[in-house]
């Protein structure tokens, strides 16, 4: 496939190891921000390959992970209603509440789930079941939130009624200043997301960059994308710089996606949002303006989110903020497989958990 396959080619990717050894001088720690960067970095192998004193840590860029178990014990208590049927992305289907059932275990209870690809799929949803309301969990970063925002205006244009979105949506710099406010993180670079970043734009992480003096680098997802990051980095790194450089031109822009940037601006509003294992960080999510609020289910069904806990013994939030690896888990590879996912992070296919189980710490 054009612009993929080049990039995962061996015969690319050698040199640019070889080189990243020759560059490397200094050793520092390396956060990759996004779920996608962490599972291509264990599915290639990556981290056995670094030089020894080059330290990467999972970052809480896995949207599904980082939604809270409020946030899913609300989408759960809608599935019980009547009437209700909810539309979702696949990866939520099996991401266990507080008491540690899921939308899988409802949907096998009779609760009405249909797994969808598109939030455009969960209005002709909403098309063919007039009698239902159909509910669309919003859970993503800012890659995502065009296309739902593209729905609801789709929805209000046609005049459908049926239809809501239950916007847990967040957006990505919020988090990371308050990850680096933690002074035992130590984080000297990010590996800044690929996928936000075409729609946020790479100069988005300069105040980062700057307050924090971090060398940071957008990177793409294949083997020779990473590994040309890394070097760009270790670059930045011996010259003790700290700036924002992109290694991902083919896809991100400096300034991003600005018409994409419109569409989500004229639909949400930023608000505070509550993160798994981070807590509430302001200003760090996106709730439907007033203008659009027939289409928010919050408004519509009167959702009160009621705090609640990590499932028992689960260690997510600790390895969303970096802090621990997964093996430090007393349940991991034990209780929590990918078979028998306890956490968010064993469930998702970005997950640091399922990483490690799947390829290897
Ligand atoms: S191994 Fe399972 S229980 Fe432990 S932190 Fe990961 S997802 Fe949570």
């Amino acid at each position: 496939m054009k612009y993929l396959d080049e990039f995962r080619d061996e015969n690319l990717a050698a040199p640019l190891l070889q080189e990243l050894h020759r560059t490397f001088s200094k050793p520092f720690r390396v956060m990759e921000v996004c779920g996608t960067h962490t599972m291509s970095i264990f599915r290639n192998g990556l981290r056995s390959l670094l030089p020894k004193g080059l330290k990467l840590i999972s970052g809480p860029g896995c949207p599904v992970c980082v939604t809270s178990a409020a946030h899913i014990d609300a989408i759960l208590a809608i599935a019980e209603q009547t009437n209700m049927r909810i539309a979702l992305f696949g990866d939520l289907l099996r991401v266990p509440g507080s008491t540690g059932l899921s939308l899988a275990n409802g949907s096998a209870k009779g609760a009405k789930v249909d797994v969808v690809y598109s939030p455009m799929d969960a209005l002709e949803i909403a098309r063919s079941h007039p009698d239902e309301m159909i509910v669309f969990p919003g859970v993503g970063f800012e890659t995502t939130t065009p296309g739902i925002a593209a729905t609801i205006l789709a929805a209000d244009n046609c005049g459908i009624d049926n239809f809501t979105v239950f916007s847990t949506h967040k957006v990505m710099p919020p988090p990371l200043l308050a990850l680096l406010d933690d002074p035992d993180l130590k984080i000297d670079a990010l590996l800044c997301p690929g996928h936000v970043s075409t729609i946020i734009g790479a100069s988005a992480y300069v105040p980062l960059a700057e307050t924090y003096k971090l060398a940071c680098v957008v990177g793409g997802f294949e083997s020779a994308d990473i590994l040309q990051a890394m070097i760009m980095l270790a670059k930045q790194i011996n010259r003790g710089e700290s700036k924002v450089e992109n290694a991902y031109t083919r896809a991100v822009r400096w300034e991003g996606n600005r018409r994409a940037q419109q569409m989500t601006a004229a639909i949400f509003e930023p608000v505070d949002m509550e993160w798994r294992g981070l807590g509430y960080i302001p200003q760090s999510g996106l709730g439907i303006r007033s203008k659009y609020k027939h289409y928010d289910a919050v408004t519509r069904l009167g959702i009160n989110l009621i705090p609640a806990a990590e499932p028992k013994g689960c260690l997510c939030g600790e390895i969303l903020k970096g802090k621990k690896e997964p093996p430090a888990c007393p349940l991991y590879g034990k209780r929590c497989t990918p078979g028998t996912p306890v956490g968010p992070c064993m469930v998702s296919s970005e997950g640091t958990c399922a990483a490690f189980y799947t390829y290897g710490g």
